[in-house]
């Protein structure tokens, strides 16, 4: 499976930079008018960029799976953590502590590389070295406060809920996540980031009129300093039940016009009342039940372990173990449904567009669009097979396409 991945993976790279390149010097002609070749051409050398430093680490993750399961390096780190451990259950937090140090660690290099050399390269990174040591820094506390608490009760009822374990530990996979979402726009988000009430009070008052006219409840408008790590725009939707914000990052304001934000939130809107958030998380927590009963399973089977290169502990528990191999694995044998995912979520994307296009005029949301493709260099030519396979969003063609013909 993993090998099947690795191909088809890198089948789709070879497909999408023949296709990006092929198209590097001619800018689409229903753009010609509004995107130069200046800025096409960027944004072929962007993506193209891009490709090649996802297929080097695509081939260091695989090897790096591999040498964890089948090669030992699991089974070297629990042997590890038995020589240290004076407990059953601290030997099982120590294992887990262990492999997540040690994946951050053999990250590390990648997202440096991303940061200061892919997106500094083309203009995009905004960070110093020491604003990523902080941001570092920080997610390292909220892993340990929010993870260890959750796996320390996630080993205790693997060890103690009886045979049914996996739906409890489901339910408290719900529930932590919930708590999460709930805590995010308060309190996780501004550890990393400022957040300002929206000043310009005109354009406030266009978003409250939008609100209104779609019957939103509108909890607070604000604006992020998103321009302190990186250049790329955007604009989301946060939090749940009453507590719902809007977050615009500065550099997202800086570049559209008033009613061009205004198209940008009536398309956020519509993926609210289309309900697309709640359809989301309802099949998100619908899947994760199905895994959890599947690694209730797994947990149970002798194979499960010693097929990837480890040896269960006889006379301990092997709760910590089944985690982390279901952890890397799982992955592997997701990978096939990533084109239904993709076509689901820009299912979504052409409902949001066609809700922007019933409540403001059309053409604002193709010229931001438009601005936000040139901006943050997306290709306006990915290959069709690519684009199929991975893109959350249509194409650009095809969704200015659609929203020209709501215009006429
Ligand atoms: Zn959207």
């Amino acid at each position: 499976m993993l090998l099947a991945g690795v191909v088809t993976r890198l089948w789709l790279a070879t497909r999408q930079t023949r296709h990006v390149a092929r198209h590097r010097n001619t800018v689409p002609p229903e753009f010609a008018d509004r995107i130069g070749e200046t800025s096409h051409r960027r944004a072929a050398d962007y993506t193209l960029a891009r490709i090649r430093f996802d297929v080097v680490s695509l081939l260091f993750d695989s090897a790096v799976l591999v040498g964890l399961t089948l090669l030992g390096g699991l089974q070297a780190l629990s042997e590890l953590a038995s020589a240290v451990a004076s407990s059953d259950f601290v030997r099982q937090l120590l294992l887990v502590g262990m492999v997540a140090a040690l994946l951050a660690l053999l990250d590390l290099p990648f997202t440096l590389w991303r940061q200061f050399v892919l997106e500094s390269r083309f203009g995009f990174n905004r960070m110093t070295l020491r604003l990523f040591a902080s941001d570092a820094a920080k997610g390292v506390v909220l892993a340990v406060v929010l993870g260890l608490p959750l796996l320390s009760a996630l080993l205790w009822l693997m060890a103690e809920a009886g045979r049914y374990w996996w739906l409890w530990g489901w339910g408290l996979w719900v529930v932590f996540n919930v708590c999460v979402m709930l805590l995010f726009p308060t309190v996780i988000a501004p550890m990393f980031n400022k957040f300002t009430p929206l000043a310009d009070q005109s354009l406030a008052e266009r978003i409250h009129a939008l609100a209104r006219r779609t019957g939103f409840s509108l909890n607070g408008l604000f604006v992020m300093d998103g321009s302190k790590r990186s250049a790329h725009g955007n604009a989301y939707f946060t939090g749940l039940g009453k507590n719902k914000r809007i977050v615009f990052f500065d550099t997202l304001l800086s570049r559209l016009a008033p009613e061009e934000i205004e198209a940008v939130l009536a398309h956020e809107l519509g993926h609210f009342k289309h309900r697309h958030i709640t359809k989301r998380l309802v099949f998100a927590f619908a899947v994760s039940l199905a895994f959890f009963a599947l690694l209730g399973w797994l947990a149970q089977q002798t194979w499960f372990y010693t097929g990837l290169g480890v040896m269960p502990a006889l006379d301990g528990r092997n709760d910590a173990l089944a985690l982390i191999l279901f952890f890397l694995v799982t992955p592997v044998f997701t990978f096939p449904f990533t084109p239904v995912a993709s076509w689901y979520s820009r299912k979504h994307e052409f409902e949001a567009d066609r809700y922007a296009s019933e409540q403001t005029d059309p053409a604002n949301l193709i010229s931001a669009l438009v601005k936000l493709y040139d901006d943050n260099a997306a290709t306006l030519t990915p290959d069709p097979v690519h684009s199929a396979f991975y893109d959350s969003h249509p194409p650009a063609t095809l969704r200015i396409g659609r929203l020209r013909a709501a215009a006429s």
